[in-house]
């Protein structure tokens, strides 16, 4: 969305783009955030004029997919365990190493990679490495058998002494760290987006559901309980909605902080959590059933107080801002 026309973008650069097309690809009952919302960021900041031209027109026409892989199988949460390694070899990188629960990581074709560059320097010691499809080394493991999501492919990578050249550098080298602190609160805000859409997609497939169920002789919606239950769904909804849209307002001034972001995805899944679970309730047995789109969309939730850094971290990052101690 955000790519020059030069390169075969869109060459808008203002969230509310993005958000309209998450909204409506998630409505639809996918979720394919990554490329548009995430990595296209990345490419935009740190890709050097040589690298734009070798990878944009691909990603905007969609023959080059991508992934950012930065959780290993020792270590999620805590990215300064990562122990992928990258060891300079003249102009070249050899790096060494495994991810996981990578996001199109079956299908990318190319796949930023964040690797320790220099271990003695601890957070600066990070640098992300573009590995492209066919690099000798490069192998990628089954895609993963998830609860939800199944229109997505999340995949192990390993990288055995795969040589990376010099000029897949994407960024600073050492810096890695810091471009993905930069870039986290726009992937933050793309699950906030998602969420209040689930939120919005869910609410209104359960007014239409209990509309027309009977019970006892009338529609299930005339029961004051579920009359009661969907007024406060629908009021969270709305909350969530004016916040999402508040911090998409904020990305586009490049005034949103880590803070902000953080609170977005927390309260905004923790909410489309909650909000599916009592749909769900109002549909009985049926939204039990995988047929009925409530019940796709609870699998495909439960992942979100999870990816993109779990609502605990949001919690340390929103706790450590207000200075406790
Ligand atoms: C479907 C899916 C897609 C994903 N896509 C990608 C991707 O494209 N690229 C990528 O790099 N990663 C991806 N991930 C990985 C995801 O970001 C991690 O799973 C997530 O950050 C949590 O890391 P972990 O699984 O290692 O859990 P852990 O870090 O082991 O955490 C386990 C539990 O401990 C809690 N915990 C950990 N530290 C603390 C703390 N300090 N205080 C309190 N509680 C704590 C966590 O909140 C969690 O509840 C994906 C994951 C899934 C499931």
């Amino acid at each position: 969305m955000a790519v020059p026309e030069e390169f075969g973008g869109g060459w808008v650069k203002d969230f509310r783009y993005n958000a309209v097309v998450t909204e409506e690809v998630l409505y639809s009952g996918l979720g394919f955030g990554l490329h548009n919302d995430v990595i296209a960021a990345y490419l935009l900041e740190l890709a050097n004029e040589e690298q734009k031209a070798r990878w944009l027109p691909g990603f905007c026409s969609g023959e080059i997919i991508t992934a950012i892989a930065m959780t290993e199988p020792g270590t999620g949460s805590d990215l300064q365990g990562i122990k992928t390694r990258a060891v300079k070899d003249g102009d070249d990188w050899i790096l060494n190493g495994a991810k996981t629960f990578i996001t199109n990581g079956v299908n990318a074709d190319i796949v930023i990679v964040v690797a320790q560059t220099d271990p003695e320097k601890g957070a600066m010691g990070f640098s992300l490495l573009v590995v492209e499809r066919g690099m000798p080394g490069f192998e990628r493991g089954r895609n993963l058998d998830k609860i939800g999501l199944k229109a997505q492919d999340t995949a192990e990578l390993s990288f055995t002494d795969v040589r990376v050249p010099g000029k897949n550098l994407l960024g600073t080298e050492g810096q890695g760290f810091i471009h993905l602190m930069q870039n986290l609160p726009q992937e933050r805000l793309s699950i906030a987006v998602m969420a209040a859409a689930a939120m919005e997609g869910c609410l209104e497939t359960t007014i239409q559901y209990v509309r027309d169920r009977k019970a006892f002789g009338k529609p299930i919606g005339a029961q004051q309980n579920t009359r009661f239950v969907l007024a406060e769904l629908a009021t969270k909804t709305t909350a969530v909605r004016v916040f999402t849209d508040r911090c998409i307002e904020l990305l586009n001034q490049e005034k949103l902080t880590a803070e902000e972001a953080a609170m977005a995805k927390m309260w905004s899944t923790e909410e489309q959590l909650d909000l599916i679970t009592k749909c769900l309730q109002l549909h009985g047995g049926y939204g039990y059933m995988r047929e009925y789109p409530i019940a796709k969309a609870y699998m495909d939730a439960r992942v979100q107080t999870i990816y993109g850094g779990t609502t605990e971290i949001m919690k340390e990052i929103i706790g450590r801002s207000l200075k406790l101690s």
